[in-house]
């Protein structure tokens, strides 16, 4: 069984993108530029915003934080939007999710430019990659795709399950994995016999958000398994641990290749999230 370091594939993707920034810098072009906008107080937010900016200050990429309090109103967080829009000091915008209730996320996601939509949620984005078609492709599935390769130089042909359907992961994530030409299954919450779909999977793609509920035994052998999944539980000792959406022990006995939690997908999003905004200032 091999496993998938995210962290060191998305450490080498990273350094990628910081030389490129540099490169670019050294021909007399201004670095990359991310305006990153937060809104309220929300403690998970405020550490992927963090990681982010992070991120991009390891690279090269300049980033800007507007943060906006939990009340803002829906029109004051478009005319920000709309301001980045037309800012030419600005590459790339991305507006944290989720949005208090009164912000609705997908007409603040259709307002952002889709030249600027390093997130790839737009629906000018998301309808380029059903078509297939060049465009921004959303962080978290790109990067598994990126891990996928590390184990299949090519992955035509092959059976692929995604578990999910969201519009961030399991959706794109299908339609990325039929631009490379596998045969593509997505299971979702009324999908019947799951680990029927699972034993015929050569890939499969978790995005599900319950703790280990893809158990080891439904694997074919020798299976590819990128598990998307972040859970908090609570240990034996009580202590809290992330746990994927695979359960990770027994699935390890029987696949070929699979990634950790954490340290499998995770690392990978924000490398991608780099490598947009790289894109987005070329
Ligand atoms: P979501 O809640 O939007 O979607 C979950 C999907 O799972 C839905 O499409 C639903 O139909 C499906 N589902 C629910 N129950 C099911 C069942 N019993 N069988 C089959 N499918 C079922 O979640 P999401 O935003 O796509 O995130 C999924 C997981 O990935 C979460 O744990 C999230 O924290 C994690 N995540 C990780 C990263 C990362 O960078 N590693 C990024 C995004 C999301």
């Amino acid at each position: 069984m091999r496993l998938i370091d995210g962290k060191a594939v998305a450490a080498e993707l990273r350094a990628e993108v910081a030389g490129a920034v540099a490169k670019r810098v050294a021909a007399g072009c201004r670095p990359p530029a991310l305006a990153v906008v937060l809104v309220g107080e929300d403690p998970a937010s405020q550490v992927y915003v963090r990681n982010k900016v992070q991120a991009c200050q390891e690279a090269g990429i300049r980033s800007r934080t507007h943060r906006l309090p939990a009340d803002v109103a829906e029109a004051a967080l478009l005319d920000l939007v709309q301001e980045l829009n037309t800012d030419p000091e600005i590459d790339g915008i991305l507006v944290q999710l989720p949005l208090p209730p009164q912000c609705n996320a997908a007409r603040v996601i259709e307002a952002i430019h889709p030249g600027k939509d390093v997130d790839g949620f737009h629906p000018v984005n998301a309808g380029r990659l059903a078509l297939g078609l060049p465009g921004f492709v959303p962080c978290t599935p790109a990067g598994c795709l990126r891990l996928l390769k590390t184990v299949h130089a090519e992955l035509a042909g092959l059976e692929a399950l995604v578990i999910g359907r969201s519009t961030i992961v399991g959706r794109p994530m299908a339609a990325l994995l039929v631009s490379e030409s596998a045969t593509v299954t997505v299971a979702h919450s009324k999908s019947r016999d799951l680990p029927a779909l699972v034993s015929r999977a050569d890939i499969v793609v978790a995005a599900v958000g319950q703790a280990e509920m893809v158990r080891g035994g439904w694997l074919k052998p020798g299976a590819t398994v990128i598990d998307v999944g972040i859970n908090r539980v609570t240990g034996a000792n009580g202590k809290a641990r992330l746990v994927g959406d695979v359960a990770f022990a027994e699935a390890a006995e029987v696949a070929g290749a699979i990634t950790p939690v954490p340290g499998g997908v995770g690392p990978m999003t924000i490398a991608c999230l780099l490598l947009n905004t790289l894109r987005a200032a070329a």
